[in-house]
C-alpha cells in the first residue's frame, strides 16, 4: 500500500503512500507579514505548488487534527510532508496498511518520520523526557527536510511551515529560512488562555513561580479575564498529570515557554475550535486573543461511491466493519459508546466494575466500548470475555470515532474529555458523560457540564481519587444523561453552530482560508 523512499538510506524514516500519497478575523491574528528571503518553491515536479511541512506532537490527539489539516491543505492544491517521530510514522503507515488508499487526483502527501531521541523500548509516554530529547534530536532532519534535501518524492522544498504549539521550538529553522508560518494549538482555546496568561496567575499569587496553586480548596478558583468562567488551580492543565510535583513543574515550564514562543514566533496562531463554542475565551481582553479558530477539524468525512475514504492519522487499526456493522443494527439513539482515547488508564478495580456496568447493567442498553490495548491489559480475561460475549455489546480495540459519534445509533459518549474527544461529541450531537483522567481534561469537563451544559460528570472528584466508582453509580449516571432532554436538545444546538462555522460563510471557514492564503505567500 504504501512505497518505501528510494532516496534516503533509512527506509522505514520514509514513505509516500499509494496514489502518490503520494473574519472576518481580526488583523491581531496574523501579526507578522515579511518578506521572505528566500521564496522557496518546489524545485522538481510543479514549480508553482506551494508545500507544507507539518510537524505534530507525537501524540494520537495532535497527529488527528494535523492530518486533517493537512487533507484541508491538500484540497487546495498544496504537496504536503507529513512529519512525524519514526516510532509514530510506523504506527500511522502500520495501522493505514489494510485501508484505501488517502488521496487520489495528483494530491501529493508524503509521510515522514524522523528519530525522537529515544532509545528502543523506552518509555514514551514520558513527555517531560520526550520534549528534551526531540529538541536535540529532530533540527537537523527537520532542516534537511525543509531544503527538500531528502529525496522530497518530487516535492523540493518545504514553502511554509505549520508546528505544533507544543514544539515551536521548530518554528526556528523555518523564520531562519524565511518561511511562511503557523502553529496549530490542539486543545481548546480555554487552556491556551491559561497558560498564556500564567504570568498573570502568578503575579495575582493563584499560583506559584513552578505553576503549583497557592490556594488550595475552595480558595484555589480564579478567574483569568471578565469575560472567562471561575477555573480551578489544583486542575490546571499541569496540575493534574498523573505524576510527581516535580513533572507537574517541569510540565508547566514545558508550556508556557512552547506556548510564548508559538505567540511571539509564528505568523499566524491557529486553534482547533470555534468562536460560536469559547466566545468569552475568543475576545480582545483575553490572553488567548491572537488565536484563529479553524475548527472543528473534522477526522472523517462521507466519501461517495468508490472514492478512497482519507488517512486518518490513527496509530492503532480501527475495527470499522465490527462497529458500523453492529450499530446498524441498533435502535436511533440507544449506544453508549465508551472511549478514552490514546493515553488514559484505569485502575484493574475500575475497568472491572464499568465491565460490568456494561455488561450486566439493568437497562441491558447497547454499548460499543474501545479497549485500548494498554487500558485492556489490566482487564482479566474472564471479564474480557463476558464482555466481549454480551448480546447487546461490542468490544473493539480502537474505533474510527468520528464514524461512530456520527452513527444515529449513538446515544451518548462516556468519554475521559480529550479535546479532540469533546469537538467530536459536541460536532455529532452527542451527549457526554464526563470521566476525566488528566492534564486538559479537566478543563473540558468544566465547559462540558458548567458552560456548555451538554453533558454530566461521572463523579465530582477526579477518576481514582475517591475511590471505585461502583457498577450501580455508573449505570445511574448513564441513565440520568440518556433521560435528559435538555442536554440533548443543547448539545444539538451547539452542533449547529459547529456545521455553520466550518461551511459556507461559517467564522471557521473564513479563518481557514486566511490562513491559506497567508500560507502561499
Ligand atoms: N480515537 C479514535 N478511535 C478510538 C479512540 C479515539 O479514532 O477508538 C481518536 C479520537 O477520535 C480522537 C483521538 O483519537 O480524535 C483522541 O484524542 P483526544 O484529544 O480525545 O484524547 P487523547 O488521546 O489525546 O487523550
Amino acid at each position: 500500500m504504501y512505497l518505501y523512499s528510494l532516496f534516503i538510506p533509512n527506509l522505514a524514516e520514509t514513505c509516500a503512500l499509494g496514489c502518490r500519497l503520494t473574519q472576518q478575523h481580526s488583523d491581531r491574528s496574523i501579526r507578522r507579514h515579511r518578506t521572505h528571503t528566500l521564496r522557496s518553491m518546489a524545485t522538481h515536479g510543479d514549480a508553482a505548488a506551494p508545500h507544507a511541512l507539518l510537524l505534530p506532537y507525537p501524540a494520537q490527539g495532535h497527529v488527528i487534527p494535523f492530518m486533517e489539516l493537512a487533507h484541508r491543505l491538500l484540497d487546495r492544491g498544496f504537496a504536503v510532508t507529513f512529519v512525524n517521530t519514526d516510532f509514530n510514522h510506523r504506527r500511522v503507515v502500520e495501522a493505514a496498511a489494510g485501508a484505501p488508499p488517502a488521496a487520489g487526483g495528483g494530491r501529493r502527501l508524503r509521510l515522514v518520520g524522523v528519530p525522537d531521541g529515544m532509545g528502543d523500548g523506552q518509555d514514551r509516554d514520558n513527555l517531560v523526557r520526550l520534549n528534551a530529547t526531540m529538541q536535540e534530536a529532530m533540527p537537523p532532519r527537520l532542516e534537511a527536510l525543509l531544503d527538500g534535501g531528502e529525496g522530497g518524492e518530487g516535492l523540493g522544498r518545504a514553502t511554509c511551515v505549520v508546528v505544533d504549539a507544543g514544539m515551536s521550538w521548530a518554528l526556528d529553522a523555518a523564520k531562519r529560512r524565511g518561511l511562511p508560518t503557523a502553529a496549530l494549538w490542539a486543545a481548546s482555546a480555554a487552556v491556551l488562555a491559561v497558560i498564556v496568561g500564567a504570568k498573570s496567575l502568578i503575579r495575582d499569587g493563584v499560583i506559584d513561580d513552578d505553576g503549583a496553586p497557592v490556594k488550595i480548596g475552595s480558595g484555589s478558583s480564579f478567574r483569568l479575564a471578565e469575560s472567562m468562567p471561575p477555573m480551578d488551580a489544583t486542575f490546571l492543565a499541569w496540575n493534574y498529570m498523573a505524576g510527581s510535583r516535580d513533572a507537574a513543574r517541569m510540565v508547566f515550564h514545558y508550556l508556557t515557554t512552547t506556548a510564548w514562543a508559538a505567540v511571539a514566533k509564528a505568523d499566524v496562531l491557529l486553534c482547533n475550535t470555534f468562536p460560536d463554542l469559547e466566545p468569552g475565551i475568543l475576545t480582545p481582553d483575553s490572553p488567548a486573543a491572537s488565536v484563529l479558530p479553524i475548527g472543528p477539524l473534522r477526522t472523517c468525512r462521507p466519501t461517495t461511491g468508490g472514492e478512497a475514504a482519507p488517512l486518518v492519522g490513527h496509530f492503532w487499526r480501527a475495527d470499522g466493519e465490527a462497529c458500523l456493522s453492529f450499530l446498524d443494527a441498533q435502535p436511533q439513539g440507544s449506544v453508549v459508546y465508551v472511549a478514552f482515547g490514546s493515553l488514559a488508564v484505569m485502575s484493574p478495580a475500575q475497568l472491572r466494575e464499568l465491565a460490568l456496568a456494561l455488561a450486566l447493567g439493568a437497562s441491558g442498553r447497547p454499548f460499543l466500548w474501545v479497549l485500548r490495548p494498554g487500558l485492556a491489559g489490566k482487564l482479566p480475561a474472564e471479564l474480557t470475555d463476558m464482555v466481549a460475549q454480551a448480546q447487546h455489546g461490542r468490544l473493539v480495540e480502537w474505533a474510527p470515532q468520528e464514524r461512530v459519534l456520527a452513527h444515529p445509533a449513538v446515544g451518548c459518549f462516556l468519554t475521559h474529555c480529550g479535546w479532540n474527544s469533546t469537538l467530536e461529541g459536541i460536532r455529532n450531537g452527542v451527549p457526554l458523560l464526563c470521566w476525566p483522567y488528566f492534564t486538559d481534561q479537566f478543563s473540558n469537563q468544566t465547559y462540558i457540564c458548567d458552560i456548555w451544559r451538554v453533558g454530566m460528570r461521572m463523579t465530582a472528584a477526579p477518576v481514582g481519587s475517591r475511590g471505585v466508582v461502583s457498577k450501580e453509580e455508573i449505570v445511574e449516571r448513564l441513565e440520568s444523561l440518556l433521560g435528559d432532554g435538555g442536554v440533548k436538545e443543547r448539545v444539538g444546538k451547539l452542533r449547529e453552530l459547529a456545521e455553520r462555522s466550518v461551511s459556507g460563510e461559517g467564522q471557521s471557514l473564513k479563518n481557514l482560508n486566511v490562513f491559506m492564503e497567508l500560507m502561499r505567500k
